[in-house]
């Protein structure tokens, strides 16, 4: 349970003053709808309105606190024209301007003779020295405090700087003082504040550089952040692994018939992986490993090897895929291998209905259907097995931390080993998979040529279909990728088939087919089969081509809008060619302009092929949240840190988080204690309840 001291910060935000059902809606777009939301919600910029000048010396264009004598109200003549206030110093006079005014406000907050200050930008009109609608006005007793460093917000539509900032003060007023959980020897050291301080400092940023996120109360959030992020996985792992595993040691039969039946040599990467998975197997604790390889890299072998071990000690295995699509399509890879071991396999997604899908689902439970490849359906209500084993989830980015903990309480023991194709920067790595050992797939199989890759404007289109009708014509397969456009699905869908039918018109209809994301599941398995197995032809294809399809002749590839892209998906768009032994093309359109940033992503792609450092480039050049669309990622999001800078807290939080379980296992000290605070100050209750009480 959530300690009570925390309460305030897990209340409504409209606990606070000024906040209403409607501005809450607006603070709820904008950060979240508690009050522990705005308090994570940090200042973009600052205005700093010390600089309080004579009239005479206020330059134009600049921020100015101004102490001044009203002399004279001048009301409009007519409702279309300003109302001004005349004001004054000994070294000039300066008026105030407001449009759409209240008469009745300004008379009572400027009243005629009285000395004021006003702060906001003075602007030059010829003789004339003014100030428009001044950010604040306030007595003489006031001055200080309006002569402040102010931070300024991010905000959204229907929320004014005004009501935010009041509201992000209230938040802070409500936080409490918790207990250390850093070591003060290691807060000395980093010259970090303590947490309410750094607060307080992050809010109240005095100059530029306390916007860094590495000053030292930015980074001390960060830091709390990543801790909690690492403690909570580090807990996760342990109880993973204490929950009682089996001892799975196939005799290798199985194995040595499909590696004898394989066309080529296993790559050195490969047999290290299967070793590896074979031996957490055959321990008796759980499996929870993921194999992490290009795409190409030759994962699938490395998943039915170890399938196949499950079988030969009696057990079942399963490979679950993202999407129906690739688990037709992993069936098709694994199906000729598990018959060269003469293992019957079966295939369960939600579209095997009636009499086939109970004759799968009693296989089973029965035991009669030794491996399965399919959806999520395969862990739904009503889906038993006699004895599984294992289970290979094929991730490709589209399940996260949480999944694999549903999957892993069915409480069957089960080992578990996830494959991802997303070539994840070890920094990202450490913050989503620190729970899990890793296998690597380093080396490329045998015979792959590296794809030509072009970055063109979208102007030369035209040169491209000529490109593409040549390349037809010398026999070759063409994928062509229709934009992304924003997060809109049927949007994509009429982009590409506007391009489908302008290709048709050009290259022939029976010559381009188009697959989307909007097509029926059989629809769409018929446009890539007569893709695959068909006569040379293009497929118009949005983002669903993206996971995991095979046509090892396919040899072009074009990408429209390419700059809309993410590095890594551009990297694993481009994955789906160069996979035989023909030359192949890819070619990046782009829409003009391109930012520097823009044209330096591309030319990542043309520099390199290797998964791992288009990805640290991409975290360099974008950022982490960005990098993979973190929503469908499954990467974590967070609040403070930014590990495109914040990376070296993580890897020193990592080791932090394991020195503190080797001390205080079940984090009882008061250092202990006030660590669990922290995990539930970032939401990261389920890691705590796996504590013993304390
Ligand atoms: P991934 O799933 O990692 O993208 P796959 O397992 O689908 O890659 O393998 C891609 C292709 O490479 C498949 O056609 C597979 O048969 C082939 N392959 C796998 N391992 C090797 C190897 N060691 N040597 C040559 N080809 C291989
Ligand atoms: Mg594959």
């Amino acid at each position: 349970m959530r300690p009570e001291i925390l309460f305030p910060l897990f209340t409504p935000a409209t606990a606070l003053p000024g906040v209403g059902p409607r501005i809450a809606k607006t603070i709820e777009r904008l950060a979240g709808d508690r009050v522990v939301d705005l308090v994570w919600h940090l200042p973009s910029g600052i205005i700093d309105r010390r600089f309080a000048p004579k009239v005479a010396d206020a330059p134009t264009g600049v921020i100015a606190t101004i102490t001044l004598r009203v002399e004279r109200h001048q009301p409009p003549p007519n409702p279309r024209l300003p109302y001004k206030v005349r004001c004054a110093d000994e070294t000039g006079r300066l008026v105030l301007v407001f449009f759409h005014a209240h008469a009745d406000y300004l008379r009572r907050a400027l009243p005629e003779g009285e000395t004021v200050v006003v702060s906001g930008r003075v602007e030059h009109f010829g003789r004339e020295i003014q100030m428009s609608h001044p950010d604040h006005i306030g007595t003489v007793e006031e001055l200080s405090r309006l002569q402040a460093v102010e931070p300024v917000y991010p905000l959204t539509a229907g929320l004014t700087p005004k009501t935010l900032a009041k509201a992000v003060t209230g938040a802070l007023a409500e936080t409490p003082d918790l207990d250390e959980w850093n070591e003060p020897a290691f807060l000395a050291r980093q010259g970090w504040p303590g947490w309410r301080a750094a607060l307080q400092q992050a809010h109240q940023p005095q100059s530029e550089s306390d916007l860094d996120p590495l000053s030292p109360a930015r980074a001390r959030l960060a830091y709390d952040e990543l801790l909690a992020n690492q403690l909570g996985l580090a807990l996760m792992r342990r109880s993973m692994r204490r929950l009682p595993g089996r001892k799975i040691r196939g005799d290798g039969r199985l194995r040595r018939r499909v590696l004898e039946a394989l066309p080529f040599q296993l790559t050195e990467s490969q047999k290290t992986s299967a070793k590896e998975i074979a031996a957490d197997m055959a321990s008796d604790g759980r499996m929870l490993r993921l194999v992490q390889g290009d795409v190409g890299s030759g994962k699938t072998v490395v998943a039915v090897l170890s399938m196949l071990a499950a079988v030969e000690a009696g057990c079942q295995a399963a490979l679950m895929a993202p999407t129906e699509l690739l688990a037709r399509q992993h069936l098709a890879t694994v199906a000729p291998l598990a018959n060269e071991a003469g293992i019957p396999i079966a295939l369960l997604t939600g579209r095997e209905k009636g009499a086939a899908r109970r004759a799968v689902l009693e296989g089973l439970a029965d035991g009669q259907i030794p491996l399965v490849v399919g959806t999520h359906a395969l862990f739904q209500e009503g889906v038993e097995f006699r004895d599984l084993a294992l289970a290979v989830i094929d991730e490709q980015h589209r399940f996260g931390v949480h999944q694999r903990l549903t999957l892993a309480a069915k409480g069957r023991g089960v080992d578990v080993l996830v494959m991802t194709a997303t070539p994840i920067p070890r920094t990202l790595m450490l913050t989503s998979y620190g729970d899990m050992d890793v296998s690597r797939l380093l080396e490329k199989p045998a015979g792959r040529r590296p794809v030509d890759t072009r970055v063109l404007p979208s102007a030369r289109l035209d040169d491209v279909v000529a490109a593409v009708r040549r390349s037809l014509d010398d026999k070759a397969k063409v994928y062509w990728v229709c934009p992304l456009v924003e997060e809109s699905e049927s949007l994509d869908v009429a982009a590409a088939e506007d391009r489908h039918a302008e290709l048709a018109a050009t290259l022939g209809a029976d010559r381009v087919g188009l697959v989307h994301g909007r097509m029926k599941g059989a629809d769409k398995d018929a446009a890539m089969r007569r893709f695959a197995e068909g006569p040379p032809s293009v497929l118009v294809a949005t983002t669903v081509i993206e996971v995991g399809v095979d046509v090892p002749d396919a040899t072009v590839m074009v990408i429209e809008h390419a700059e809309r892209f993410g590095l890594a998906q551009l990297h694993q768009l481009r994955g789906r060619i160069g996979r035989g032994d023909k030359p192949s093309t890819c070619l990046l359109l782009y829409q003009p302009p391109l930012g520097d940033t823009g044209r330096a992503r591309l030319n990542i792609l043309r520099e390199t092929d290797d998964g791992f450092r288009i990805a640290e480039e991409d975290l360099r050049l974008r950022g982490a949240g960005e990098l993979l669309g973190t929503r469908q990622s499954g990467l974590p999001e967070f609040r403070v840190a930014d590990l495109a800078v914040h990376g070296e807290l993580l890897a020193a939080a990592r080791d932090d988080a394991m020195l503190v379980l080797e001390r205080d296992a079940e984090l009882t000290t008061p250092r202990g204690q006030a660590l669990r605070t922290l995990l539930y100050l970032f939401e990261r209750d389920a890691a705590v309840r796996l504590l013993r009480a304390g």
